[in-house]
């Protein structure tokens, strides 16, 4: 097992995620002769989960059941534990996409915070890039180095326990992306300048509030970065429902059209149709993402 390759057993040391159905789920490591509670009994690392193949549907103590999947940056997202504000899914993928992320790229992030992004750039970074990420709190950057040594990725970052916005990146003219979650990044953009490849690169920041957009994009102008624009991911999930329709009555038929079929009897009342409907109410503002490119020099 690791977060950037996938193997088909269960193994003595994984990390797994267990889903308990309904959007929940835990994560576990795997430890020869463990035990895990869940709401639905306990799971027995030996006898349940060593040796299975993941996405195995596993009967628990009290009858119950669950499903032990492998872990991917989206699983642990959802089940991370929070130490701070996190970035999801949906920003996640525009980040991945907007910095053109991809096997071998040289990323730089700060901060770290609970490695929600980090396990994502790491995916798609793997197998020969890697990325130095930047936290300035002890205790958040040694726990996600410990659980990037769990999770088997450890070879692929550098975490460094520094403040970006005094003492920069630790790396010079190597990066080709620098990804900025910290309060005030119009401070750390010099040296995201300076730690992106000489023959340019692109950067992105994340933050919450307007006001924090300009000082940024001032700051990315100011330091002669290209292409400054800002979006906003709002994601609108439809839902598929049934409704029924009144349909107009136009009267009695004076002059029927040849080929028309005679409309049945219930249509001249109501239809039943299919349609799809956006949310009434649903989380909109997460944060304004602010890309812009360094050209070459
Ligand atoms: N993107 C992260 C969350 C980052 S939260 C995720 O998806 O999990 C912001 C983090 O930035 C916090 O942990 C905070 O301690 C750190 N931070 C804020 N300012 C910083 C600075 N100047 N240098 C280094 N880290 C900083």
């Amino acid at each position: 097992m690791s977060f950037v390759e996938y193997s088909d057993e269960i193994a003595d040391g994984d990390v797994a995620v267990v889903y308990l159905g309904r959007e929940s789920t835990m994560a576990v490591k795997v430890r020869r002769g463990g035990r895990t509670q869940t709401r639905y009994g306990a799971v027995r690392h030996s006898a349940d989960l060593i040796g299975r193949r993941y996405g195995a549907k596993v009967t628990c103590g009290k009858g119950g059941w669950v499903h032990v999947l492998h872990p991917t940056p989206e699983l642990w997202t959802v089940t991370l534990p929070h130490r701070t504000q996190i970035l999801y899914a949906a920003d996640i993928a525009a980040v991945t996409l907007m910095l053109e992320l991809k096997p071998g790229s040289v990323v730089c992030e700060s901060g770290t915070g609970s490695g929600s992004l980090s396990h994502a750039i790491l995916r798609s970074i793997a197998p020969t890039g890697h990325l130095h990420t930047v936290e300035f709190h002890q205790q958040r950057a040694e726990k996600a180095e410990e659980e990037f040594a769990e999770h088997r990725v450890a070879h692929l970052v550098t975490v460094r326990k520094r403040d970006v916005c005094k003492d920069g990146f630790g790396v010079t003219g190597a990066a080709d992306a620098v990804f900025l979650d910290i309060p005030d990044p119009w401070e750390a953009v010099p040296h995201a300048k300076a730690a992106l490849k000489a023959r340019g690169g692109r950067v992105c920041s994340f933050s919450p509030c307007v006001e924090q957009v300009q000082r940024t994009c001032q700051a990315l102008s100011d330091h002669n970065f290209e292409e400054i624009g800002t979006l906003e991911v709002v994601l609108r999930v439809h839902e598929v429902r049934t409704v029924s329709l009144p349909l107009p009555d136009f009267g009695p038929r004076v002059a029927p059209v040849p080929e028309a079929p005679p409309l049945p009897a219930s249509d001249h009342a109501a239809a039943a149709l299919k349609t799809t409907t956006p949310p009434r109410q649903m989380p909109a503002h997460t944060g304004y993402l602010t890309f812009a490119t360094k050209p070459r020099t």
